[in-house]
């Protein structure tokens, strides 16, 4: 969908902003452009909207050579969020939205109608935010109306560049995570810049890392973390690159460990001689629906007052911590820290919330040291030893 083809940009002063880039981005993929300040970043995005020229080289959209393409055409092919947004203060944040659907050409009442749904998209209400000035709106809230407004004539392409890189860390996070969701529904392809490489690992299908003006490693973030090609790579990801593949690591039906499974309404007496006789120190309780209920220590006691008649129930142990399956890695961790729990339930999906099986801190540790074994069989056994969540985890219950 994009692609450059040995795009070199030189300006007036001598400096060489990129060098020799050769990359291509397919068509609903979402690449983002990471590295240090000054690196290229900025320069290789303005480069496919035509706001800068290539030096050297050529540049295509959809095949054709956007040389050729006159740039306000072009512009109309491509929406660009910018961290400073450049909303017009003096209009209302539905006229800013339906810029460019009036700039088309399109009907006022089209416009607005199309610019509210954009915002409804971007999760603003239109009837509350729409008749408000940028001004009235926080940090983050601009930030979306800034993406509603690129979205607003379905271009195919988006170039976002750090736009959310002024926001505060919480609403940043928020931020990605709605964006991740609008991305799933609108498939667009994207080209996106950052400094971070932890926002570069979240969002991106797959990441461009910079040095300075080439890209030292184009690759998914899963390879970029497990198997830097170059030194200057394995630096800018950081020696913390164990915690960081936690986000893209999920958890497979091979990660969970299977304890007896025990009825609430089953004996007390019965359910502790079967945890016994598999020699396992806890089972797992489900209801009629195999929904997680909590779990049974082995040897529970019944209440005196109940002796033989104690079901299951009486000695459940509650626990609320429970996931997706291919959730990631980083999620489990945080539930297990969150919920002081020593396991977690692992469910087919949110909604139905069956049981599949119980996650384990030693469980965690395994499927970490599998995922970077899987593609980082070159690095130094160190190195990979230091990779480890051992410290970070939890005690086993
Ligand atoms: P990034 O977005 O990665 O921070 P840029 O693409 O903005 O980097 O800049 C790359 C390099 O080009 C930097 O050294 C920067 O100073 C230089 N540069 C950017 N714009 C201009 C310009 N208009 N004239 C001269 N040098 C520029
Ligand atoms: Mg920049």
């Amino acid at each position: 969908m994009i692609r450059f083809e040995n795009v070199t940009k030189r300006y007036d002063d001598g400096t060489t902003a990129v060098d020799s880039l050769s990359f291509e981005v397919a068509e609903g993929e979402l690449v983002t452009l990471v590295g240090p300040s000054g690196c290229g970043k900025t320069t290789t995005m303005k480069m496919v909207n035509r706001l800068i020229e290539p030096t050297e080289g050529r540049v295509y959209l959809d095949g054709e050579d956007i040389s050729a393409i006159d740039p306000v055409r072009l512009r109309r092919r491509i929406g660009y969020v910018i961290q400073q947004v450049g909303l017009f203060p003096h209009r209302t944040v539905l006229e800013n939205t339906a810029t460019v659907p009036h700039l088309l050409g399109w009907k006022r009442a089209k416009a607005r109608e199309r610019a509210a749904e954009l915002l409804d998209l971007v999760g603003l209400d239109p009837s509350v935010h729409g008749a408000r000035y940028p001004e009235q709106l926080s940090g983050g809230q601009r930030q979306r109306v800034g993406v509603a407004r690129a979205l607003a004539a379905d271009p195919p392409v988006l170039l976002m560049d750090e736009p959310f890189g002024a926001v505060d860390p919480v609403v940043r996070e928020h931020l990605q995570n709605e964006f991740l969701g609008l991305q799933e529904r609108v498939r667009k392809t994207i080209l996106f810049v950052t400094h971070d490489i932890e926002e570069a690992v979240r969002l991106g299908d797959r990441i461009a890392v910079y040095g300075q003006g080439r890209i030292e490693q184009f690759d998914s973030p899963a390879r970029v973390l497990g198997a830097p090609a170059t030194p200057y790579v394995a630096d800018f990801v950081g020696a913390d690159r164990g915690l960081k593949r936690l986000s893209v690591t999920p958890v497979e039906e091979a990660d969970l460990d299977r304890p007896p499974v025990v009825r609430p309404g089953e004996p007390l007496r019965d359910a502790v001689a079967r945890i016994a006789g598999e020699g396992t120190r806890w089972a797992v309780v489900l209801d009629e629906e195999d929904r997680p209920l909590g779990w049974l220590p082995a040897g529970t006691e019944p209440a005196p007052s109940l002796g033989k008649d104690a079901t299951v129930r009486e000695g459940l142990r509650p626990m609320d911590a429970r996931l997706p399956l291919g959730a990631p890695l980083r999620q489990a961790l945080a539930a297990m820290l969150q919920h002081d729990a020593g396991w977690i339930a692992v469910v087919d999906d949110e909604r139905s919330g069956r049981y599949l099986g119980a996650l384990t801190p030693g469980r965690l540790h395994e499927a970490l040291r599998r995922s970077i074994g899987a593609d980082a069989a070159d690095l130094p056994r160190a190195e990979v030893a230091l990779e480890t969540v051992a410290d970070a985890a939890p005690p086993a219950p």
